[in-house]
């Protein structure tokens, strides 16, 4: 028991796209994305869940929250640490203290997912966009085929009188710096720095010292959808793969496989568990904490890696669930899981 539980039964049904060929259901998906972690021999999973669908999340969804959220950087700090050390894609890590950074302000730095230790950073040219009114930064490798269109960038060239770009060279080496000078000149990028280079630690090494790192990242649509996933997965294994299959979650399945919809969501910084928590004790910070119940009208999902912020979506609109199907669940790496149902107030 515990691999696949929440779906057994004498015949084969993808909760997620109602796929029921037998063949089509080979791997099995984790309730909780794998990067997380397992939990001793009760890691959650599916069999009800079929190979497409369990690709596609794997492609499309799990492997963006395992690296490129907040909580996938935030797991490698408690040892879950990720076979890849390529850089974050969706993430913007920089210096988080602009006194600190100096001439560096804005410098993207990148997590190596094998170590969960800074990377030593790479050349980057940074170039303002009026049209968005934000920095992008561009990497070596981004700059051939590089076009900025006067229209969103300005005029560029740092010497001339009609030079309207806002933009700059960040590389750990004069030879880093200068090899993005010409790659930009190959692009046609007109770039001539104002500047020589200047060693951003004041040695060559390239080597940062150590220093606090902000990360900024936007919840966008893939990123909410990877959540209720999640959350869709725990309803499956928990209440069971027949309730799973009932027309009141389509909306949630639908939002999920085929991002059809809007998920009505919002973060709270309150205690999870309310009522044994308050705002400076807490249950241990290493857990991912998931909540499934009714609230004003709703069905409520509530879900919280660590002790980040905690993201609540409107699973089921204007529906209550059977009080017994309000359920809890405290998942720690390396730990068995610790499951509760609701207790009558
Ligand atoms: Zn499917």
């Amino acid at each position: 028991m515990g691999e696949g539980v929440g779906c057994m039964s004498s015949y084969t049904i993808c909760i997620y796209c109602s796929q029921t060929d037998p063949t089509r259901f080979r791997s099995v998906e984790h309730v909780i994305p794998q990067g997380f972690g397992r939990f001793g021999s009760k890691t959650p999973t599916l069999g009800c869940v079929c190979d497409d669908c369990n690709d596609y999340f794997g492609r499309e969804l799990d492997q963006l929250l395992t690296r490129d959220t907040h909580e996938g950087i935030a797991r490698y700090s408690r040892g879950q640490l990720s076979s890849e050390a390529r850089p974050q894609k969706r993430l913007s890590l920089t210096l988080a203290d602009p006194a600190e950074a100096g001439d560096f302000v804005g410098l993207r730095v990148a997590v190596d997912g094998t170590t969960g230790q800074l990377m030593p950073f790479i050349a980057q040219f940074h170039v303002h966009n009026f049209s968005t009114g934000k920095d992008e930064v561009y990497f070596p490798r981004q700059i051939p085929g590089l076009i900025l269109p006067e229209a969103n960038y300005g005029m560029p060239g740092t010497n001339g009188e009609k030079a309207t770009w806002r933009c700059k060279i960040l590389a750990p080496s004069r030879e880093a710096h200068d090899a993005m000078v010409e790659a930009l000149q190959h692009a046609g990028i007109d770039f001539r720095p104002e500047t020589s280079f200047q060693s951003p630690w004041g040695s060559a090494s390239g080597q940062p010292p150590s220093f606090l790192v902000e990360i900024t990242s936007e919840v966008d649509k893939p990123h909410k959808r990877a959540i209720a996933k999640t959350l869709m997965n725990f309803v499956a294994f928990h209440l069971g793969r027949d309730e799973a299959l009932k027309p009141r979650w389509d909306f949630l399945r639908r939002y999920v496989r085929y991002a059809e919809g809007d998920i009505k969501a919002r973060l709270s910084h309150r205690p999870f568990w309310t009522g044994q928590e308050t705002q400076q004790i807490r249950f241990q910070d290493d857990s991912i904490n998931l909540r499934i119940e009714n609230l004003d009208g709703n069905v409520v999902g509530a879900v919280q890696f660590y002790n980040l912020h905690t993201y609540e979506m409107i699973l089921i609109e204007n529906d209550a669930l059977y009080q017994d199907q309000e359920i809890g669940g405290r998942y720690t790496a390396g730990k068995l899981p610790v499951l509760g149902k609701k207790r009558p107030v």
